[in-house]
């Protein structure tokens, strides 16, 4: 058994410190991936270095098409982020 690690990243967009898989059902994040960021709820995708990186409205188009059910389950996962950040107006 093998536990996944990522590096500590953080987002480009707002900054936030980003660890752990935050990814769906990806056991393992790879190159490529999509995600979600915590923060700011917006669409990210991992480099080569599993780093966080933007991700282009082009891509997002791209799978969009090619992997509906994967889009819709980033939707949902972007929906519920920012539900929750606007909902607790918490310090953090
Ligand atoms: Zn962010």
């Amino acid at each position: 058994m093998r536990k996944t690690r990522m590096p500590e990243s953080v987002c480009p967009y707002c900054r936030k410190t980003l660890n752990g898989a935050a990814s769906l059902d990806l056991a393992s994040p790879s190159s490529g991936d999509l995600t979600v960021c915590f923060g700011c709820a917006r669409f990210l995708q991992f480099d080569k270095n599993l780093m966080l990186a933007k991700v282009e409205e082009s891509e997002i188009d791209q799978i969009k098409q090619k992997e509906p059910e994967l889009y819709a389950e980033l939707e949902r996962f972007k929906l519920a982020i920012q539900q929750k950040n606007e909902g607790g107006d918490r310090n953090g």
